[in-house]
């Protein structure tokens, strides 16, 4: 048996219907360099998708490489509870002024549900070791995501992940989001006034005062599609948030690192959460860590005498050295390379690109862009926005198309995106943006 039919004979992947695998199976993929990942024949793919936005600079990136390699030979991970080493502290040191003011307290956790689990049971501790015991609720927005793990899920609103699970989640407030490409009040997200934060206020008004935290994705949400909202909107967020006593956590599991075209997204809205969730992009997609980062405030109402029974009892794989290794190269090499600047030229020129080719299609409904992020929805009639008929797996479909013309595109739904690795190249931005049109010409001609 070659690889690929042992793979299928034990192998159940992520998020995938196995079956399709009968007429789609499985790449075997050899090695990986850049934007490319090689196949067994040698046959390179460009992954536009960051790997599931994880490849922040790119797979193997000789600095993130050297930096691991060489921690590697020294210490791999140590328990993390009554030790420390230097790839840690100097990281919370690195990353402490760089974050949105008055993040400096990190808590380490091994993946982004994880860090959103921690932040949950934080913020929710923190309200009852406060005198506010009557904050037991959480709020989140329609169309948030924020991992597969049962907490995490309660707070998620995307009906694919959640919808079987619903007996096993605890309920959460939820906020209409806004939906910028179907405004209802037939505004553009770039010049509006955010009347839809009319609705938030109104959940507000409802679960206000019995609501520990409200989490939200700032500025894009990911797995709903690739949508994005004006920084307005987060801002109202966080003066809602201020004038009900309710915790704001940010989820940049997806948005930090420099992905929506600052190193976090809510430098845009000018705002600092209560907790932020950092993953992904951390590492650069390297080794799978996350970090849980809070206020000194927060950080003050679990400090005490043991017996008064305050801590924080929570765990989890932390603090590995190798990851801490791995995020310490990222951001010099961000640093170094000036990795934002150089993302924010091409990102225009992507945009502009994509638009000139696909701007006029008659399934194309909208492409919108934040940082080098960009969307396209496809929709039945642009006129009316009206989707694609579901059944037909249209996305689906361009995605298998793209794959055989070596572009790994992966859409959610019918929204076909791009979330390439930050060092992405003109020439490399050039493929994605014919092979995208001639799949999309393709399947929807
Ligand atoms: C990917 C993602 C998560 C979950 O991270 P995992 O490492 O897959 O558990 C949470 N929130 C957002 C916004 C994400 O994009």
């Amino acid at each position: 048996m070659n690889l690929m039919e042992l793979d299928l004979k034990h192998i159940w992947h992520p998020c995938t219907q196995m079956k399709d695998c009968e007429v789609f199976p499985p790449i075997v993929a050899e090695r990986a360099k850049g934007a490319w990942i090689y196949d067994s024949h040698g046959r390179p793919i460009l992954d536009v998708i960051s790997s599931r936005w994880c490849n922040l600079l790119g797979h193997c990136h000789p600095n993130v490489v050297a930096a691991v390699t060489s921690q590697l030979a020294q210490m791999e991970h140590v328990i993390f509870a009554n030790f420390t080493h230097r790839p840690a502290v100097e990281l919370c040191e690195t990353l402490a002024p760089l974050l949105p003011p008055g993040l400096v307290r990190f808590n380490f956790s091994d993946s982004g549900s994880a860090a959103v689990e921690c932040a949950l049971k934080m913020s929710f501790q923190y309200q009852a070791q406060t005198g506010q015991s009557e904050r037991t609720q959480f709020l989140c927005l329609f169309g948030g995501y924020h991992g597969e793990t049962l907490g995490a899920l309660s707070v998620g609103a995307v009906d694919l992940y959640s919808r079987l699970y619903k007996p096993l989640l605890f309920d959460a407030g939820r906020i209409e989001a806004p939906d910028c490409y179907r405004c209802p009040w037939e505004q553009h997200r770039d010049s509006c006034d955010v009347a839809c934060l009319k609705r938030a206020e109104e959940v507000f008004e409802r679960h206000g005062a019995t609501t520990a935290a409200l989490i939200v994705e700032p500025l894009l949400q990911g797995s709903a599609g690739m949508k994005i909202y004006p920084p307005r909107y987060l801002l109202g967020l966080r003066e809602l948030c201020d004038a009900w006593g309710v915790l704001l956590i940010a989820d940049e599991i997806a948005t930090g690192f420099g992905r929506t075209g600052t190193l976090f997204a809510c430098e845009q809205a000018g705002i600092s959460p209560d907790i932020v969730c950092l993953s992904k992009g951390l590492t650069g997609g390297t080794l799978p860590m996350a970090l849980t980062v809070t206020t000194d405030a927060i950080y003050q109402a679990f400090y005490d005498d043991y017996g008064a029974g305050k801590a924080f009892m929570h765990s989890h794989y932390s603090g590995t050295s190798l990851g801490c290794a791995a995020a310490l190269a990222v951001l010099r090499t961000l640093k170094e390379e000036s990795i934002l600047d150089q993302s924010a030229l091409r990102a225009q020129y992507f945009y502009e690109a994509l638009t000139e080719e696909l701007g006029t299609h008659r399934h194309v409904g909208e492409i919108r862009h934040l940082g080098l992020i960009n969307a396209i929805e496809l929709v039945e009639n642009r006129h009316t926005k009206a989707p694609l008929p579901s059944g037909n797996r249209t996305g689906w479909h361009i995605f298998r198309y793209a794959i055989e013309q070596g572009l790994l595109l992966r859409p959610l739904g019918d929204v076909i995106y791009f979330n390439p690795p930050l060092t992405i190249n003109k020439e490399e931005l050039d493929f994605a943006v014919k092979t995208s049109a001639k799949a999309i010409r393709h399947i929807l001609n």
